[in-house]
């Protein structure tokens, strides 16, 4: 059932990338993750608002972009 010769990237994975874009409201990279793999638009969608929801529980994100966010930029 699935193809994942292709793309080494496991569905876990994919999920985990579109929570993520998610989570830094990054459309460009989700829409990207979306169209380059197989997954339904209501998985998505699901994974994409549970990332936009850690954002607004205000999770921390310790991934580059979001540290020298920190130290540097003013929001
Ligand atoms: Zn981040």
């Amino acid at each position: 059932m699935e193809e994942i010769s292709k793309n080494p990237m496991t569905r876990k994975q994919l999920i985990n990338q579109i929570v993520y874009t998610g989570y830094h409201n990054d459309l460009d990279q989700s829409t990207r993750l979306f169209v380059e793999n197989r997954i339904s638009m209501q998985a998505y969608q699901k994974a994409f608002e549970r990332g936009r929801l850690l954002f607004r529980n205000g999770m921390k994100c310790n991934c580059p972009k979001c540290e020298s966010k920190d130290v540097g930029d003013i929001c």
